[in-house]
């Protein structure tokens, strides 16, 4: 059976990352929406116009316009067999749109990160990406300051300026938390402590989600 998963926390829970090691355990497509838009503002495609400011600020994008992102991209063949979902939905209105566009395929299985505040602001001012590849450096391949996958530059993620990471973490609290309740009532919520190691998160992300060993 498909295993249809998403990852629900804040800003700097570690989604990124544990949804990529989800996904190669699984065998499935990790699908992250933030990736997504940065390829399409990296690209300068009609798409990446219409978000890149708004990314830039730390605000969501139209509901519609992920919506339809989404919808795009479960249809493609290789989510076919499941997905991980990283970054969506962030609101009530994705949550009941995803509902549909699953519908057929199979349950879905939701998982909330869940780490304190103030770990959050200390790790997204220390987090580095790849200019290159977009990947998220490990604490080896930052010592190194070499991008562990592609060797290229390692950079602060425009987003992840201190004035823009308050606006995250506010539109996370205002928009996202409620997803928590939306889950909760429909008794799909589960949560694991994300403030470990991360062989540690994804050791009960595993169990939970039901991707065994
Ligand atoms: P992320 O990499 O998931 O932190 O996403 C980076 C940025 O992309 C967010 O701050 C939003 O501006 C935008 N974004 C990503 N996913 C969504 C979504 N599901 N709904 C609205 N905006 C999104």
């Amino acid at each position: 059976m498909a295993l249809n998963l998403v990852l629900l926390g804040p800003p700097g829970a570690g989604k990124g990352t544990q949804a990529e090691r989800l996904a190669a355990r699984l065998n499935v497509p990790r699908i992250s929406t933030g990736d997504l838009l940065r390829e399409a503002v990296a690209q300068g495609t009609p798409l990446g116009g219409l978000v890149r400011a708004v990314m830039a600020r730390g605000e969501l994008v139209s509901d519609d316009l992920m919506i339809e992102v989404v919808r795009d991209r479960l249809g493609r063949p290789d989510a076919a067999a499941g997905f991980v979902l990283d970054g969506f939905p962030r609101t009530v209105a994705q949550a009941e749109a995803l509902a549909g566009l699953v519908a057929g395929r199979g349950p879905l299985t939701v998982v909330e990160i869940r780490v304190p505040e103030q770990e959050l602001v200390r790790r997204l001012g220390a987090r580095m990406v790849c200019r290159g590849c977009g990947v998220t450096a490990t604490p080896e391949s930052a010592a190194s300051g070499r991008c562990g996958r592609c060797g290229g530059e390692l950079v602060q993620r425009a987003d992840d300026d201190a004035g823009v990471v308050r606006e995250r973490l506010q539109v996370f609290t205002r928009d996202t938390q409620p997803l928590v309740e939306y889950y909760r009532s429909r008794s799909m919520h589960q949560a694991v402590d994300g403030s470990g190691t991360p062989d540690q998160v994804f050791a009960d992300l595993a169990a939970v989600a039901g991707a065994g060993r």
